[in-house]
């Protein structure tokens, strides 16, 4: 009894003790911070329990479930007084924006956001991020009186977990430093993207994952002053940090650039006094928009990314190529540097912050005061939403002439416009990511970088546009949609084929067992011509369906479509309901190749494109099994962007072969398309053109030190191209003559010679937007885009650009579509 008592006065004094002092990440955890890896879990558990301890000063919030339902917090840090006044503080902000209408009072209060561990397997940043949050609520008190720290511990949950609980499986104990050790080689698809296999560091723009889309509401609520994203890197780099690289984009202004340097300075102090070793200015540009640096900064902060040597080989510690051993602890003692740092220099240049802040939202000197887009609706709709998850504001036209760049012609034009055409205008708050989405052509101010350098809106989009000079002034509301009509005595429903809702509806009709007609030809019924792809749903197909015409008119409610009831299956030209040119869908039953073969990012484009986009099942097959598998239980097998080399050796190619003959529909997606190149009965040839310029290089040699300057010419790392297209092809159903492309690099192969080239380039191509090496230019001289090659009964489909890159080329994915739906579409059972 005396001895319980004793115990619980123990517990009882210990409690007071926590209660009076924070408790720090290792005693919470129950090991020192560093020396093991804290599971997601554990990271928000911290969270928690110092919001518990400190609810004056902190306050949690849940902005979101990850696909694999993790949650998605972030914590709100600053003294007493501000915690007291938040809401004030971030309503004066977006008013100092011009978002909030109303006058903003300069309170000086500097708004920092910090992002960690958005590359899952870039593990050391969450560790850091429970330190940084215990720093800053015991000896560095003194920042948080004119600032809010806005602390997101884990961007990426499931990646984290996918690397943690990976290593935590695999690890020696002791860890062990050999590089060559398990437990410094991930597995595919390692820990770095998200569920879906996406680079949630190359999604801010486009927002296509539930991460970001739930980030970016809280983000446009705040916009904050100061935005950092820390990552690792590869084991033998020390540390990356601000001023960032060239090329920065031209929106940037001079405070942005002056003050990356006073932040880079800032941290040199403190790394300089530890011997730590940094590096600034080199690799992270600032150019592509949908970076956790420069979105940020396009949004007026000062956006950067700080870069540890780590990465998913470094575990808990490995030795690395100059012979010293990196731990975790330094790696998350050192991002813990960087980021008090960030909030000390923020504190103590919170006034000019602010200030600066709402000089970058004046948006008069910008070249392009509108952009008017015409199109499809589908297309016009899809766009808007994704202006709605940035917050910026849009209308439609009033049916005036407008003229400017025309993004067509890559000319001088115009457009007559209708109520139904978009309108973006630069003069609102956020102009300036208007423009950088936008515009034509970004301007670089240095081709060396890695990433794409055209990603403009409207060829993304598939829709016409101008750049004007003029503010062009539009109307808020545009027609509201209609609703479809029933009629049980249609013979049958017709629905022109043109987005990607069109194929929403499509593929629900087929699960729900309707059976569903596309014409190949256009025909004209009831004084109205349907074009080739429309789809054609007929009564008589479907008798056993008991309430035919509630299933078409609610799925078509669903996707907001108007079919047309047609009574009778004659038309007045072109092919009847009966016609073999009209031609009945045939389900196909689909796989898709994974695992180490495929690049991860390609094949998880694909598993989203199905599971969240089109809502169609697919079998997902481990490549490097693919010789147990019965292929004859599908009709589609895609390969997705990929290194096949080793695997698919001449047995493999011959059952493929067979397998296509047969009646099988392969489709090869960019990278994959080397494995056929040049092979007996493939019918692919690769492109090397005479490029001519051998002889110049080797009279004039290049010097060392320009080395890699001189490549770039060579060098397509995502530039927009004009493609001529047959579009009486079924691949290209739903598009018109042309169509632009986004190409991703300079691999060439010839027209198909036996088979159908669907879109391609011709001579002398010219990129529309975007950087392209003339020695690359000259290697894409009449080049496969996409293209068809019948074997017997099956086909093999070539994609040279992947249409799915990203998620973002929207006006591509009819392309894919239309080739599992449409392209030699046969009953053959295999
Ligand atoms: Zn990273």
């Amino acid at each position: 009894m005396q001895k319980l008592f004793a115990l619980c006065t123990a517990l009882l004094f210990s409690l007071t003790i926590v209660s009076q002092n924070l408790q720090s990440p290792s005693e919470f955890l129950g090991y020192p911070i560093g020396t093991q890896f804290s599971r997601h879990h554990q990271v928000v558990d911290y969270f928690k329990q110092v919001a518990i301890e400190r609810p004056g000063q902190v306050k949690l919030e849940k902005y979101g479930e990850t696909n694999e339902r993790r949650a998605l917090m972030l914590a709100y840090v600053s003294s007493e007084e501000n915690m007291n006044n938040l809401e004030q503080i971030r309503e004066n902000n977006l008013k100092s924006t011009g978002i909030l209408k109303g006058t903003s009072t300069s309170n000086d209060i500097a708004i920092v956001w910090l992002s960690y561990n958005v590359h899952g397997n870039e593990a050391s940043s969450s560790e850091a991020a429970m330190l940084t949050i215990y720093k800053l609520l015991t000896e560095k008190q003194d920042y948080l009186k004119n600032t809010v720290v806005i602390i997101d511990p884990c961007i990426n949950p499931d990646g984290r977990d996918r690397y943690v609980n990976w290593f935590n499986e695999t690890a020696s104990s002791p860890y062990n430093i050999d590089q060559q050790a398990s437990e410094h080689r991930e597995p595919w698809p390692g820990g770095r993207p998200n569920h879906y296999l996406f680079d949630l560091n190359r999604d801010w723009a486009w927002a296509t994952q539930i991460e970001s889309q739930s980030r970016l509401k809280v983000y446009n609520k705040w916009m904050p002053h100061i935005h950092v994203d820390f990552h690792e890197q590869g084991i033998n780099e020390p540390y990356y940090f601000a001023p960032a690289a060239e090329p920065f984009h031209e929106v940037i202004s001079d405070w942005q650039r002056d003050f990356q340097t006073q932040i880079g300075k800032n941290h040199a102090k403190y790394f300089d006094a530890e011997g730590w070793l940094y590096f600034t200015r080199e690799r992270f540009d600032l150019l592509y928009p949908s970076y956790g640096d420069t979105y940020p900064t396009y949004m007026g902060a000062i956006g950067m990314t700080y870069e540890q040597g780590g990465h998913g080989r470094a575990g808990l510690g490995i030795l690395n190529d100059e012979g010293d051993v990196l731990t975790l602890v330094d790696r998350l003692t050192h991002h813990t540097t960087t980021g008090l740092s960030t909030v000390e220099i923020a504190s103590q240049n919170a006034a000019q912050l602010t200030t600066e802040f709402e000089k970058y939202f004046d948006n008069s000197k910008l070249l392009y005061q509108s952009y008017v887009l015409q199109g499809h609706e589908d297309k016009i709709a899809q766009l808007t939403k994704l202006l709605d998850q940035h917050d910026i504001s849009y209308g439609y036209a009033n049916g005036e002439k407008v003229s400017g760049y025309h993004y067509n012609s890559s000319s001088e034009g115009s457009l007559n416009t209708s109520t139904k055409d978009l309108v973006v205008s630069t003069n609102q708050p956020k102009g300036k990511m208007v423009k950088v989405l936008f515009e034509p052509n970004a301007k670089l101010s240095d081709s060396l970088t890695y990433d794409i350098t055209a990603w403009s809106i409207p060829y993304a989009y598939g829709l016409d546009a101008i750049a004007s000079k003029r503010f062009i002034s539009s109307q808020k509301t545009t027609a509201s949609p209609k609703r479809p009509v029933t009629n049980t005595k249609a013979t049958g429903y017709v629905l022109p084929w043109s987005s990607l809702l069109d194929a929403q509806f499509l593929t629900n009709l087929l699960q729900q067992g309707i059976k569903v007609r596309f014409t190949e030809k256009p025909f004209t019924a009831e004084g109205k011509t349907y074009d080739r792809g429309t789809l054609v749903i007929v009564r008589g197909d479907n008798k056993k369906i008991a309430s035919f015409d509630d299933v078409v008119m609610t799925t078509a409610t669903k996707y907001n479509r108007l079919p047309v009831a047609l009574t009778s299956g004659f038309s007045s030209s072109g092919p009847d309901f009966g016609s073999p040119d009209i031609k009945l869908v045939n389900p196909p039953k689909i796989a898709l190749l994974s695992g180490d073969s495929t690049s991860s990012l390609s094949y998880g484009e694909l598993w989203h494109f199905f599971e969240q986009q089109l809502h169609y099942p697919v079998s997902v097959i481990n490549a490097n099994a693919i010789s147990d598998i019965n292929l004859s239980k599908y009709n589609v097998l895609i390969m997705p962007n990929g290194y096949y080399g080793s695997l698919l050796d001449d047995r493999l190619l011959e059952t493929l072969k067979k397998w296509v003959q047969a009646g099988g529909k392969l489709i090869a997606i960019d990278g994959a398309l080397n494995s056929f190149a040049n092979k007996e009965g493939f019918g692919l040839q690769k492109n090397t053109p005479q490029l001519g310029t051998k002889t110049d290089a080797n009279t004039t040699p290049i010097r060392y030190a320009d080395r890699e300057r001189d490549n770039t010419k060579n060098l397509i790392t995502g530039a927009i191209f004009k493609t001529q297209v047959d579009n009486t092809h079924p691949m290209a159903f739903g598009y018109n003559d042309h169509y632009f492309t986004l190409k991703l690099g300079s691999s060439s192969y010839k027209l198909l010679d036996s088979g159908y080239t669907v879109a391609y380039l011709g001579e002398d191509p010219k990129n529309s937007s975007g950087y392209a090496g003339a020695e690359a230019l000259k290697k894409l001289n009449n080049s496969l885009v996409f293209g068809e090659h019948r074997m017997r009964n099956g086909s093999v489909i070539y994609m040279v650009d992947n249409i799915l890159f990203r998620s973002f080329w929207e006006n591509g994915k009819l392309f894919f579509v239309n080739s599992l739906f449409f392209v030699n579409n046969n009953m053959i059972e295999l």
